[in-house]
């Protein structure tokens, strides 16, 4: 089926998908599919990185929001839940579908998005003040917008459940392992052909997950369109790199020092959690350690986590059904007040701070680098994607120094990366996943840099592969 540029309005009776984010690129995930005489939106999230992220946010979506009846969210993540209330700003008035746990999460992650399009937005204000220019900074969407937005959710949806949209149409979510209540869409068309089954993958976990089930695609589909962020590497087991994480803690406690993990609120926050419970108990990680959750949005995540036990692999899922907490103990400190993360900088050894933003371009993990990354004595350990043009990846890639709040600060520390607690397949268990949908006639390769595409796509038999532009469509 051809790929072609924008078109005429969809005839009833036709299917039609098209590109409005995360092609080519791996942030701002948007799908629309019209069938059935629905248009139905998959994902609508905020573009980040690079310089037009701000520009590309704020540009018209490529379709009316107004005219949209459903949007099916797979997952809570921001690169694809974050333009949900500017979607609402701008006229939706349909139903958000999810599971139960994304829904809880989402709400999360776009309350933290909001505030700080406000916070943002008054800065601007202060700045165009200065200048003597009395006009209002615009902000891309406000608390009040975020609010709206949750006025849309159904009720969540468990996996394996089909959900009619209409007479025609109907949705089912399989869990996709990638976070805490992601999932991939699969739609069931009725046509005057007989009935068609669409994929769309959202984000996919690896096939040997820390914490959660690995991913469950359906059988077979006539279309699938996937993500490809790591389509052309393989990442390294996860048993070594928790090996390694161990032995830079037991390292850093001999040295006199602490250990700053830069971390992720959902789901990194937590695998270490289990991860640095299971070396205490193994006697891996040395007893004096203490650990501290520097991140309230990480803390009222892992509130919601527990109340999904059988979301998860056995051992931890065991756990929460006995009443324990996989993700607390004595030697846990969740800091939810500033005040309680400044008195952190008083502590000179046997700390672990696991802290926000995972890239360090903002949040409370900055303040630690500063009173710690000078240290010989202290460790910092990066265990999740660093973008380019970010404080973590300037690090990674060897900086000298860096600036922190006006100052120039050594880097002295040593500074480890590990890399096996990802939240995405690699390319084999990318092809693993797309040989569970049975051998779909057409795939659509998104959410991925071009490079990671092609060499997914080379390794993609008997199907035809598309790689879709911003605004392309494919018709069925
Ligand atoms: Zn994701």
């Amino acid at each position: 089926m051809p790929l072609s540029s924008p078109s005429q309005p969809n005839n009833t009776g036709s299917i039609k998908l098209s590109f409005h984010g995360a092609n080519q690129a791996v942030t701002g995930s948007c799908h629309l599919l019209e069938a059935g005489g629905l248009r139905i939106v998959v994902d609508c999230g905020l573009h980040q990185g690079g310089r037009d992220a701000d520009e590309r946010n704020a540009a018209p979506f490529g379709f009316d929001p107004s005219s949209v009846d459903v949007l099916v969210l797979t997952h809570a993540h921001l690169d694809h839940c974050g333009r949900l209330p500017l979607l609402v700003k701008r006229g939706f008035k349909g139903r958000i579908v999810c599971t139960e746990a994304t829904r809880e999460l989402a709400r999360l992650v776009l309350l933290d998005a909001a505030h700080l399009q406000e916070e943002e937005a008054q800065y601007q204000q202060r700045k165009l003040q200065r200048r003597g220019e009395n006009r209002d900074a615009p902000v891309l969407y406000s608390v009040v917008d975020a609010l709206r937005s949750f006025d849309c959710f159904a009720p969540g949806l468990a996996y394996g459940e089909a959900h009619a949209l209409n007479n025609s149409v109907s949705v089912t979510l399989h869990n996709a392992g990638h976070i805490l209540g992601a999932a991939s869409a699969e739609f069931q068309i009725q046509t005057e052909q007989g009935a068609r089954r669409i994929l769309l993958s959202g984000d996919i976990g690896p096939q040997h997950p820390a914490l959660l089930l690995p991913p469950k695609p359906p059988g077979q589909c006539d279309v699938v369109v996937m993500e490809t962020t790591y389509g052309d590497r393989l990442h390294r087991p996860l048993q070594p790199s928790i090996d390694e994480l161990y032995q830079v803690i037991e390292e850093t406690w001999h040295r006199g020092g602490n250990v700053v993990i830069p971390t992720f609120a959902l789901e990194r926050a937590q695998e270490l959690l289990n991860v640095l419970r299971m070396g205490v108990e193994q006697h891996n990680i040395p007893r004096g350690m203490q650990i501290f959750l520097d991140s309230p949005m990480a803390i009222s995540a892992t509130e919601i986590f527990k109340r999904y036990a059988d979301q998860f692999c056995e051992p931890v899922q065991a756990m929460l059904t006995r009443g324990e907490d996989p993700f607390s103990w004595s030697g846990v400190h969740n800091l939810r007040e500033s005040s309680q993360s400044q008195a952190l900088n008083q502590i000179k050894s046997g700390a672990i701070i696991l802290a926000g933003a995972g890239m360090c371009n903002g949040g409370r993990v900055r303040h630690h680098l500063r009173h710690n990354l000078w240290r010989p004595a202290c460790a910092v350990v990066f265990v999740g994607f660093a973008a380019q043009g970010t404080l973590a990846r300037r690090i990674i890639d060897g900086a000298r120094t860096v600036h922190l709040f006006g100052e120039e600060i050594p880097v002295a520390a040593q500074v480890h990366t590990i890399n096996g607690f990802s939240a995405h397949a690699d390319q084999a268990d990318l092809l693993t996943w797309h040989a569970a949908t049975g051998k779909p006639m057409d795939t659509v390769l998104v959410h991925g840099e071009s490079a990671a595409m092609n060499a997914l796509a080379e390794r993609l038999p008997n199907t035809t592969v598309h790689r879709p532009e911003q605004g392309d469509e494919l018709r069925i």
